[in-house]
């Protein structure tokens, strides 16, 4: 990667590529009525002097690359951040734009992420009226401890609140966050966890294991010896969260995603199966052939830079054929499918071994993680770099 911090890249170092439509589209609204001590996005507290300007650069930079690259969206995916952080006539402002300016003739999906702080009725009513379809909620835990310490705006009730106040705005694709591997939490705690999320009847649900990141206060607090990684602890967290939604009628269909038939994410399968996409907002991400890029991780240098009409970009990679290989081993892993066997072809030894080890399976000529594979699927994959 050549990080470039602040210094602007020109956007037409980026080449063209014409041959197909880029069919995603992603939208990062960096914006959190809190920051959560564990969290390592880029963030930031709302400024409400900003936000409406900042909703003008982001439409600014979809006019850009708009002139750049054939865009015909089969899926948008706001996330952040919380979008919802953003006010209704914002959220109005920035789902017209995008509609007045893309040509949504083969959206399939188009998601927004919302926490349930900041879910109100007329949002929610709004951004179906709009063309959003399908709604991630960041409930993360129905414990109201775990919440605290997770340093959440919400409590339980509210989020319990927030999913039927989606579904009563006439919502059929709600996916639930939840995170497990919490500091203090019990397998006991979570499975109440998992049986609370089933009976709301989602449509998706994704469970991540926490990780602490550098830079953040758990960090911090891990290092202090305050809160200790539990490897074993998380695989049973894991196992549960297996048997518990698979018994309940979900399909796991990626390590940390379960849906019913027919709901599964089509943004993440197309970002896991490598096809290009468009990242638009300051941290965003783009990758489109063999090129990826990064625009600058600051919501006031972004906004100043687009609205001057300048590039948004701070750092570019070039990708080689190599790094795409390996990207595609490691997400295909995760993923039901798995990865075709001639991919792998380069290491018999480790495969065979994997085998016999029962984490890797063979099914219609892919390998795949069995469920003992599933706990260590990192591990399985570095083999294959
Ligand atoms: S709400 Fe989400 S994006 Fe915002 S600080 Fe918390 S975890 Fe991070």
């Amino acid at each position: 990667m050549s990080e470039c911090g602040n210094v602007q890249l020109p956007a037409s170092n980026i080449q063209h590529r014409t041959a197909e439509d880029v069919a995603h589209l992603y939208v990062h609204i960096p914006f959190c009525a809190r920051i959560c001590p564990y969290c390592a996005f880029y963030k930031e507290r709302a400024d409400s002097s900003q936000t409406q300007r900042f909703c003008e650069a982001l439409l600014r930079e979809v006019d850009e690359v708009r002139s750049r690259f054939a865009i015909k969206p089969e899926t948008i995916f706001i996330g952040g951040g919380t979008p919802t952080a953003l006010t209704t006539g914002q959220l109005q402002f920035l789902l017209d734009g995008f509609r007045d300016r893309l040509d949504l003739s083969a959206l399939r999906e188009w998601t927004v992420e919302a926490n349930p702080g900041s879910v109100s009725p007329r949002k929610a009513a709004l951004l179906r009226e709009l063309g959003v379809n399908r709604i991630s909620l960041g409930v993360q835990s129905w414990d109201d401890d775990l919440l605290k310490l997770l340093g959440r705006e919400h409590d339980a009730a509210q989020a319990e609140a927030s999913f039927h106040l989606l579904h009563d705005a006439g919502f059929t694709n709600l996916s639930i966050d939840l995170m497990f591997g919490l500091p203090g939490q019990t397998l006991a705690q979570w499975e109440t966890a998992l049986e609370k999320t089933i009976a709301l009847r989602p449509e998706h649900i994704s469970t991540y294991c926490l990780t602490y990141e550098e830079d953040t206060e758990f960090f911090a607090r891990q290092a202090r010896g305050e809160f200790r990684e539990d490897t074993d602890s998380d695989a049973r967290f894991l196992e549960s969260a297996m048997r518990m939604l698979e018994d309940a009628g979900f399909e796991h269909y990626e390590i940390s995603n379960y849906a019913r038939e027919g709901y599964a994410s089509v943004h993440n399968r197309g970002y896991w199966a490598g096809h290009d996409y468009l990242g638009i907002g300051p941290s965003a991400f783009s990758t489109v052939g063999m090129q990826r890029w990064q625009n600058v991780p600051d919501y006031r240098i972004y906004s100043d830079r687009v609205l001057a009409g300048s590039s948004a970009i701070g750092s570019t990679e070039a990708l080689t054929v190599q790094i795409k290989r390996a990207e595609r081993i490691a997400l295909s892993l995760r993923t039901k499918a798995g990865i075709p066997c001639a991919e792998l072809q380069q290491w018999p030894n480790e495969t065979r071994e994997f085998v016999g080890l029962d984490l890797l399976g063979e099914i219609n000529g892919s390998f795949v993680l069995t469920r003992n594979g599933k706990l260590l699927a990192d591990s399985v994959a570095e083999a294959f770099v």
